[in-house]
């Protein structure tokens, strides 16, 4: 299962993304996760990221373009991958169908995220990601079991400095005005699965898991 999840900041990319990791035994490749551990670590790319990120804008195409050719190589994503987070802008799609042709990998499918703003800047400010992991919680919709520390690894949990409303609502700009436009690029490619994104998580997912079943 070669997937893009595509939509907004806070439609649940990565929630779901976590989900059909467990599920098809295949990687997530979050540019994000990458980028912000490349922060973390303070590398070179790191460096360079760290201020387009804390501005709540994109981060350099070569950048992103790069970092997922050299993931996609790696032997763990011969059997599929979920992209999160990647294409953010045309120039990155156009980037990524190249880069599958060289491979000689086909996308199985594009799943859209639908979401109202509202919505977003709610899950968003609510958002605590872990430290150690980076897996998303939400403090009232998806709450870990121990307040503070995460399910999964017992790292903390902490608010990401771009979950802060000024910064989310530059966030939704960037997706309405650079990555918004993929919606339509890859319908036209007939790639497109639009789900509603505004329902409870396990609804999404079981919606989500129905529309791969006919890829
Ligand atoms: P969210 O899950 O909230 O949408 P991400 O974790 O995917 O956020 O991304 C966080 C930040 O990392 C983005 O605001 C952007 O600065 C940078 N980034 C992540 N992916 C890309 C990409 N494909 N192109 C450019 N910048 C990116
Ligand atoms: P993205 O990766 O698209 O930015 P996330 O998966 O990190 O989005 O989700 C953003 C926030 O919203 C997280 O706190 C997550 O727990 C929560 N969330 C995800 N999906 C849903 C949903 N269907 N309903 C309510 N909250 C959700
Ligand atoms: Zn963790």
């Amino acid at each position: 299962m070669k997937l893009i999840l595509l939509g907004p900041p806070g439609a649940g990319k990565g929630t779901q993304a976590t989900m059909l990791t467990e599920k098809f035994g295949i990687p997530q490749i979050s540019t994000g996760d990458i980028l912000r551990a490349a922060v973390k670590e303070g590398t070179p790319m790191g460096l360079k990221a760290k201020s387009f990120m804390d501005a709540g804008g994109l981060v350099p195409d070569e950048v992103v373009i790069g970092i997922v050719k050299e993931r996609l190589q790696k032997p763990d994503c011969d059997t599929g991958f979920i992209l999160d987070g990647f294409p953010r802008t045309v120039p990155q799609a156009d980037a990524l169908s190249d880069n599958l042709k060289d491979l000689g990998k086909e996308l199985d499918a594009v799943v859209s995220l639908e979401v109202d703003v509202e919505a977003l800047v709610e899950r968003l400010t609510g958002r605590r990601t872990c430290k150690e992991c980076g897996r998303g919680f939400h403090i009232s919709f998806d709450p870990p079991k121990v307040d503070a520390v995460c399910d999964a690894c017992g790292g903390e949990l902490i608010q990401r400095d771009d979950d802060k409303e000024e910064t989310i609502r530059k966030r939704l700009d960037v997706y309405n005005e650079q990555t918004s436009p993929l919606v339509d690029y890859y319908a036209d490619a007939g790639l497109l699965q639009a789900l509603d994104g505004m329902q409870q998580i396990d609804v999404v997912q079981k919606q989500m898991l129905d529309a791969l079943q006919a890829v």
